[in-house]
């Protein structure tokens, strides 16, 4: 222990827990790497601005949970809470719509910030993995996103886990919808906060966790009663392209994101061993948030997985990934001169391409070969003044115990050989 700590609702990923985290961004970027998505990388800040415009001045994120700086130049920047908006604001900047190949279809991974009350499944820094494909409205590019992320959980091995789906509608049918929603709710007994919200984001108010306020919410008009019959044909036509890639749905209709550029398909995928933070993740279309940050009209579909969330599901479904084992060879040297010798073999093996590692630190053979049952590796190497006088390593078997002497220019070879 230092004297200091991981600030509060952060924590630490290390080994070997963290190689889980790696094999979840790994798992859940294959998908999007095989299906046409390119790797996009943002800054970890931005303009404050992008962020109360591209999440929305309503929304909790940029009330209540953004961490915003001024720097000494006087900019005021804030960590980013979420991908989307720098996503978009970077392919605008560098006018990937432009090059005549629509959608622009782009993944990133990375570190998201965002000052909430810290407990299990909610952390104040924590990682996403997002996709985005930009620019064009296409019901099969809303289906293809859901089906890549359900891809995605499967290869982990998670089973638990629903995806609830949604259609918010377009600016042709939902001013209709927010209006009534508008009226039935200002009727209701509710607390001032909840009034402001009815007027700024009456949707977000369906979205409640309270239990007395979701008693009122039983007759509030349901969106899916004012669909115009565009946003109902392309709903239903997701709906069919699930159906037909044999991936389950719920149809959940109190499913929803406040804002206006928030258009039509709206997703989540909660896990059922989670507690109260079930949300793995979630996404949607947002066909008018370009023209919101100063671009042009782009139609677009996304979404953004919790790469920490990811891990506890799988933790509390009891999967084991199938890790990649780190080590393959431990080579434990007696004394000076097969150090020197040993040391050589190892660099020999990493170059070609085996997973090898070293007692370092000349310490004796008990120690060194408990690091080397540790290392999970496979076979390990010994060597000692007599057997470097006969030109020999030993080479053991850490599965059947199996130990024989090798020649030493032989001892590469060999290894490349038994582990194919
Ligand atoms: P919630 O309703 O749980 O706050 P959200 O709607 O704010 O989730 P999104 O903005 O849609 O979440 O982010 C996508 C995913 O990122 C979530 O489904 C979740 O897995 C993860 N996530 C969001 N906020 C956090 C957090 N504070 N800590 C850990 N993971 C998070
Ligand atoms: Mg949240």
């Amino acid at each position: 222990m230092s004297t200091f700590q991981a600030p509060k609702g952060t924590y630490d990923l290390t080994p070997p827990r963290s190689a889980k985290f790696l094999a979840v961004r790994e798992a859940i970027s294959a998908p999007l790497r095989d299906s046409g998505y390119g790797y996009i990388e943002t800054p970890g800040f931005e303009n404050v601005e992008l962020f109360a415009r591209g999440v929305g001045e309503s929304t909790d994120i940029v009330t209540k949970e953004m961490y915003t700086l001024t720097t000494k130049g006087g900019d005021q920047l804030a960590l980013r809470p979420e991908g989307t908006a720098s996503v978009l604001r970077a392919a605008l900047e560098a006018n990937l719509h432009k090059a005549g190949n629509l959608p622009v279809k782009l993944w990133y991974s990375g570190s998201y910030y965002r000052y909430e009350r810290p407990q299990a499944g909610r952390y104040r820094h924590f990682s996403q993995v997002g996709a985005e494909a930009i620019g064009t409205e296409d019901p099969a590019l809303d289906a293809e996103l859901i089906i890549l992320a359900d891809q995605a959980y499967r290869s982990l091995g998670l089973r638990q886990f629903r995806i609830l789906l949604n259609s918010l509608g377009d600016k042709e049918c939902r001013p209709v919808y927010r209006e009534a929603l508008q009226s039935f709710l200002r009727d209701l007994d509710l607390d001032e906060e909840t009034r402001r919200r009815i007027e700024i984001n009456p949707l977000r108010v369906l979205d409640d966790k309270r239990a007395d306020v979701q008693k009122q919410l039983t007759d509030a008009p349901k969106l899916r009663d004012y669909l115009c019959d565009a946003c109902k044909a392309y709903h239903e036509e997701v709906r069919a392209l699930l159906t037909a890639a044999g991936v389950a749905f719920e149809d959940d209709e109190k499913l929803v994101r406040g804002l206006d550029y928030y258009t039509r398909t709206t997703f989540e995928f909660v896990h059922d061993g989670l507690g109260s933070q079930s949300a793995v993740g979630g996404g949607g279309r947002y066909d008018g948030l370009s023209e919101m940050i100063g671009g042009p009209e782009l139609p677009s579909v996304g979404w953004a997985l919790g790469v920490d969330r990811t891990v506890l599901a799988l933790e509390a479904e009891g999967v084991e990934l199938d890790l990649p084992a780190t080590t393959s060879v431990y080579a434990v040297p007696l004394g000076e001169e097969a150090r020197r010798v040993l040391f050589g073999v190892v660099t020999e093996l990493r170059r070609a391409g085996i997973a090898a590692d070293f007692a370092f630190g000349g310490r004796g053979l008990k120690g060194a070969m408990k690091s080397a049952n540790r290392s999970g590796a496979r076979y390990t190497l010994v060597a000692g003044e007599r057997d470097l006088a006969e030109g020999v390593v030993q080479l053991k078997d850490m599965e059947s115990g199996e130990q024989s002497a090798v020649p030493l220019a032989e001892a590469a070879a060999e290894l490349a050989k038994r582990l194919g």
